[in-house]
């Protein structure tokens, strides 16, 4: 099963704050999350990004 890196980016300010994994298989779609970010200081959406080998 190939679990994935993947970077959670803010949608507001575009910063990387969060690193999570994720099944390929399991979630084709790009993950959007509700995530603290500390630039925004404020919950904003986080949205997925690739992160670099
Ligand atoms: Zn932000």
């Amino acid at each position: 099963m190939p679990q994935i890196k993947v970077a959670m980016m803010c949608s507001v300010c575009s910063e990387l704050n969060y690193i999570t994994t994720k099944n390929r298989q399991a979630q084709q779609k790009k993950l959007t999350m509700k995530k603290h970010c500390q630039r925004c200081n404020a919950h904003t959406e986080h949205k997925e990004s690739r992160l670099k080998k």
